[in-house]
Parts: C-alpha cells; structure tokens; sequence
C-alpha cells in the first residue's frame, strides 16, 4: 500500500496532534485520552484484568466540537483509504485545532484506517460503530471492544438505533457495552433518539430520559466527563429531514439536564452532546450554534469526502 505523506496538521505525530482541545463552549480543554489502552504500541493486548486494574479512565476533552463520520457498511478498506486522503486534503490544520474529528469505517477497513491516519499522521480519529460487549469467547462474528483498543480507536457508538431496531439491541445490552468501551479506555459515543410516533405523542423526553437513566446507571465518577452523547431522533436518520436547531437544541438541552440530575451540573457541563439525524452541510451551521450541541453524529453526508469537510469546517457555512 502506497501511503502519500502530506500536510502535518499540529506538526505531531498521532494522539498527540489531536490533544490541544480548545473549547468554544463552557468546560476545559483535556488532553487526549489515553493511549488505547489494553493495547501496547505493539498491539499486544493486555488481559481484562490488567486493563480494568492498571488503565485510567479516558480523559475528558473538555467541550472542543466533535464532529463524527459514521460510514454504516459503506465502503471497503480501498475506498476507505480514498476517502481520508480526499479528506485530508480538504481539511486545513486550524480545522482540526478548532473541531474534533472522528470517522467510523466497518470493521474491515479499521486497520488501514488506523495505518493510514499514523503514517501519513492525520490527526483524525478513529472510531468504531460498535462493539460486543463480551472482551472474548464465542460469540461468532463478532468484535470486541479489546480488539478496536488494539487498533488505536478512540470513539465507539454504542446504541445507535440501526443497532437497536434492526439487531434488537436493548439498553442492558448497550450499557454492558458502553462498560466495555471504557474497560479498554476507549470513549463511547452513546446514541439516543426517538421515533416520530414517540414525538408525536409527545413523549420524545420520557424516551430519551429513560434510555440515559437505563444505561448510564452506576457510571463510575472518573468516566462521566468523557462521555459523548449523540441525540440522534430516529426520524431524522438517514430521512433527509433534520431536526430544526431548535429542536434539537430543546432535546439536547433537556439531555444535559438529566446529566445534572444524575451527576450535577459541573459533570453535565462537560459531557459533550452531539446531534444526528440527516446532517449535511447546508444547515449544519445553525446547529452548531446552539448551546447544547457541540457537535454532530453524520452519516449519509460522511462518506462524501467533500460533504464532510464542509460540515467539519462548519463555521465558513453561511
Ligand atoms: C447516523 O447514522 O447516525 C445518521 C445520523 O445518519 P444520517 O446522517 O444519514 O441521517
């Protein structure tokens, strides 16, 4: 595989050139978190005990705007490689120092993903789109959250409704893998939503409130802040009609609320919230304007390599 060096973005290798988060909303900027943990740099995976044991908590990134790229099953380990480069291109460093960048292959194009991002040294993360919840055994066919540790991920969509509706995924089931995301120190991007018949009967709070309460429950204090939370209302997934701003800022607004329930408002403040639902470039702006939200879960438009440069630089939209 012919890997072309370009641009250096920050001018430093991996992680490192993605840690100088800037918050343009309340909190802290953090520094990155931890280095995939269960994994060495020679991929060797440490045991779930070790893990649990030696590894610290991700550390949280403070509010720097997190903008995701969840490919779905699009794309082989070829067109991935395309993808990034035309993305490396399009994206400028001061991009990356004012907005987080994450994208999510499939599995199978994870490691020329993660090959890629370091040699050329892209400072984009990798994330997965999911992971079982089980470190090893067998379960055929699937993957473990260990296993993406190794391949330096740092984000794992845990809850995403294509999971829940299309795999029967309940909130015990992405609970135990949100666990299992933060046993190998990776951070989960937890997707909430409701479907239009639950907003039509005006119960889009109740669902959203018991999903959060359901997973998030006996969280441990030093893995709240790294959280990342995806409102994503089913009806607006890959539907072509968004949320309006100020829906999705009441509902985000409404999640960070139930956060200061749960942990109180310091910890709420923190945590970053993004929206999904048929972003695209045209409107993303308006979004992102919204006090609640600090970032966005895309899908269809991520995939686009000139789409998703646009939404990440999403503060030159008119
Ligand atoms: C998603 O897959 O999380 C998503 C929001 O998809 P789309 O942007 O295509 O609606």
């Amino acid at each position: 595989m012919r890997l072309s060096r370009k641009k250096q973005p920050g001018g430093q290798a991996g992680w490192a050139g993605q840690a100088g988060s800037q918050s343009s909303k309340p909190g802290q900027a953090g520094s990155r978190a931890s280095q995939s943990g269960g994994a060495t740099q020679s991929g060797q995976s440490t045991s779930p005990a070790q893990s649990a044991q030696s590894s610290p908590a991700p550390q949280p990134e403070g509010r720097k705007p997190l903008i995701s790229g969840n490919w779905k099953m699009n794309l082989n380990h070829l067109q991935a490689i395309q993808l990034i480069q035309q993305l490396a291109y399009a994206l400028e460093p001061d991009d990356y120092t004012q907005v987080e960048v994450s994208i999510h292959p499939p599995f199978t194009d994870l490691r020329a993903a993660q090959t890629l991002l370091d040699v050329d040294r892209i400072p984009i993360a990798l994330g997965a789109q999911d992971c079982h919840q089980e470190d090893s055994g067998a379960f055929t066919g699937e993957v473990s959250a260990g296993m993406l540790a190794a391949l330096d991920v740092k984000y794992v969509i845990v809850g995403h409704s294509e999971r829940r509706q299309l795999f029967g995924e309940t909130d015990e089931v992405v609970a135990a893998k949100l666990k299992a995301v933060l046993r190998h120190q990776m951070v989960p991007i937890l997707a909430v939503g409701e479907t239009m018949s639950e907003r039509l009967e005006g119960t889009t709070q109740d669902k959203v409130a018991s999903q959060l309460a359901s997973v998030l429950k006996g969280l441990p204090r030093d893995q709240r802040e790294s959280l990342v939370v995806a409102y994503e209302p089913i009806w607006a997934i890959g539907t072509g009609r968004s949320a309006t701003p100020q829906d999705a800022e009441e509902v985000c607004a409404f999640i960070r609320a139930q956060l200061g329930q749960m942990w109180g408002e310091a910890t709420a403040n923190q945590v970053r919230i993004q929206y999904g639902g048929s972003v695209k470039p045209i409107g993303i702006a308006d979004l992102m304007a919204q006090p609640n939200i600090d970032g966005a879960l895309v899908g269809g438009a991520s995939i686009e390599a000139a789409d998703f440069a646009r939404i990440v630089r999403y503060r030159f939209e008119g």
